[in-house]
């Protein structure tokens, strides 16, 4: 990927009224705001940045709702929630209210970080051996396209607390541009028309359950076709249900009657692959404020998800492990993209992947040794592990427990080392900062691309299918002298471990920047290798989003690369043992920053998917009264 192949262009000044059908030809927003870099010269000062807020998706119409909102005058809270229902009607591929997610939310006046996690839980009747049946028959193409899957979606309720605490607007007024939309239709971009051709929208032809989408999303089975208007009646229906009723008539309604009928479809008939969602737990659903898990690297504070997310503590854990070495440096063989640099941090990857996997799961369940596996003489112990010009030949988890001051005792067993899933294209993040500051890091999802594929019959959205983050085989091991308590075994009210790391990075105590990535547990290779690009490579922006990237996501696989990187270097990593594999998709990033004072905001968009940026000056945004 050739970085110098794109525009820097700012993009201010093209918002369009969301009530009338969204016209623009999607290309138009391809294009960016360029940032300066954070190094003390600010050489690539000159591109003008914006004071009234910036939008950052991976939908270029979504980013424009957001906007719209933030130009009459909503701040951040605001329009994140409006960008996450206008997804659900652009790229509901990906997100939506059958979903969930985790939005980190910055607040300039208390300037406090803090979570809401609003991930899918299981059902009580969940259990620990529930995906068993698939180990040996069907697999995750069939738990993950059956009732089985689905979550109790979290997305609703965790943005209605967002709005209640911290917005200025009502739900009814932030599902207003989306129910336009929906109803009225909007072009067809080009991503989400290659979505449509997927086999996830294939599955079961005649039978009614899986019908309904494709109806929707391939009519006359047909696929999409860019440029085309799609209009989603039953959507905007089901909106509009929640904007007059409120969030309850989802939650213990007409709505939550159906998602529990819808969920009863299976892909081979077995009664093993029938959801278990009952209406008490999508009653007793309730979205969480979270502290968010902070961590320092090379003087910068990078504020991610914690449990029931693995993404934080992932995130923060590599970095520690590479911080003693000089990444930045090129007369010591490292800088961007050098064997050295890629070498290690591949191998910090590696040992992270190993301790995520034993020790990384909802925490309201099971112990996570959170400090411990952050404390610097762990992650020294664990660093003195990884050499720069060598391969370890295995990794293996360690023990963080008796860094961990807070750790309590007991469920101490030893889980198998399975290698995270890289499930492919779906999810999505966006950034908003508004022109008081408040900025909104969300990662939301359906997890795979379109759910499990199953459409609430007559309302017009997917159904989630997250409970296959959870471990298909159970990892406790009830001998006493191992460890691990399965910490991503199903359990009844339990949340699945995920890998989504919406993140953000402040010096002191003054905000610079956030981002996240869509991508499986690539995620959070995504975000270290921006983090890094930004913090050791000194790159703007945009170049920190575009440049190409490597992931690792076990203990001892593959390592996935992108076109960009010298194929020497590939060579080289390849004899000191690694198994480099051409790329499949690395993440989506989306991201905001702020200058050094404070003041200048900037936007980039990740050129893997489409993106979009609307960044305002102030003088466009009102002033509310
Ligand atoms: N289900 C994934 C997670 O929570 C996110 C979906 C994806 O990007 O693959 O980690």
């Amino acid at each position: 990927m050739d970085i110098n192949n794109y525009l820097h262009k700012p993009i201010t000044g093209i918002l369009t009224n969301y009530k009338k059908p969204l016209l623009f030809i999607v290309s138009l927003l391809l294009v960016s705001v360029s940032a300066p870099s954070w190094s003390d010269d600010d050489a690539s000062l000159g591109v003008p940045g914006v004071r009234g807020g910036v939008v950052t998706t991976s939908e270029p119409n979504a980013a424009r709702v957001g906007a719209e909102i933030l130009r009459q005058g909503g701040n951040a809270i605001d329009a994140a929630a409006a960008v996450q229902f206008a997804l659900n009607v652009v790229e509901p591929q990906s997100s939506g209210i059958g979903g969930g997610g985790f939005m980190l939310i910055y607040l300039a006046k208390e300037k406090k970080t803090l979570t809401i996690d609003s991930r899918e839980k299981a059902p009580a009747a969940a259990t620990a051996d529930m995906f068993v049946p698939f180990v040996s028959s069907g697999g995750f193409g069939v738990a993950s396209t059956s009732g089985i899957a689905v979550g109790v979606p979290g997305t609703l309720k965790g943005v209605e607390l967002a709005l209640k605490k911290w917005g200025t607007m009502t739900l009814a007024e932030t599902l207003e541009p989306a129910i336009a939309m929906a109803e009225e239709g909007f072009r067809v971009g080009p991503r989400l028309a290659e979505s449509t051709e997927s086999s996830r929208l294939q599955n079961e032809p005649g039978n009614p359950a899986y019908d309904e989408a494709r109806h929707i999303f391939r009519p006359g089975d047909a696929p999409l076709v860019e440029g085309q208007l799609l209009v989603q009646p039953d959507l905007a229906h089901t909106l509009r249900l929640i904007a007059d009723q409120g969030t309850d008539v989802f939650y213990s309604g007409e709505i939550a009657s159906a998602m529990v009928a819808a969920q009863q479809a299976t892909r081979d008939s077995r009664p093993e692959g029938e959801g278990r969602m009952t209406l008490d737990d999508l009653a007793n659903y309730q979205a969480v404020i979270r502290e968010p898990v902070s961590g320092e690297y090379r003087g910068y504070t990078i504020k991610s998800m914690g449990p029931p997310s693995s993404g934080a503590l992932t995130v923060l854990q590599i970095l520690k492990l590479v911080e003693r070495f000089p990444i930045g440096d090129e007369a010591e063989g490292f800088g961007f993209g050098a064997t050295r640099t890629l070498n290690v941090m591949i191998e910090a990857m590696r040992l992270a992947f190993a301790d995520r996997a034993v020790w990384m799961g909802d925490e309201d369940f099971v112990d996570v040794p959170k400090t411990g596996l952050l404390d610097d003489d762990y992650t020294a112990l664990r660093s003195a592990l990884i050499s720069p010009d060598a391969r370890q030949a295995n990794v293996l988890p360690d023990d963080p427990r008796p860094f961990d001051v807070a750790m309590t005792a007991g469920k101490q067993k030893l889980a198998a080392l399975t290698p995270a899933l890289d499930k492919g294209v779906n999810t999505t993040h966006f950034s908003i900062v508004d022109r008081y500051g408040n900025m909104v890091s969300y990662t939301t999802t359906v997890e795979s691309a379109w759910g499990t594929g199953l459409m609430v019959p007559g309302y017009g959205f997917l159904l989630n299918n997250e409970l296959t983050d959870f471990n298909f085989i159970p990892a406790f091991n009830p001998d006493p002298g191992s460890f691990n308590p399965g910490a991503n075994d199903v359990a009844p009210n339990k949340r699945p471990r995920s890998s989504m790391s919406p993140s953000m990075v402040f010096k002191g105590k003054k905000p610079l920047a956030a981002y996240g990535s869509p991508g499986g547990s690539t995620i959070i290779d995504s975000v270290v290798n921006v983090s890094m690009n930004l913090i050791d490579h000194r790159m703007d922006i945009q170049e920190a989003v575009d440049a190409p990237r490597i992931a690792q996501t076990s203990a001892n696989g593959t390592v996935g690369r992108e076109i960009g990187f010298s194929e020497q270097v590939m060579e080289e990593l390849g004899t000191l043992g690694h198994s480099v594999r051409d790329p499949s998709e690395i993440g989506s990033v989306q991201a905001v920053i702020i200058d050094r004072e404070g003041k200048t905001q900037y936007g980039a968009a990740d050129r893997r998917r489409v993106g979009g940026i609307v960044s305002l000056k102030r003088d466009e945004v009102e002033r509310r009264k």
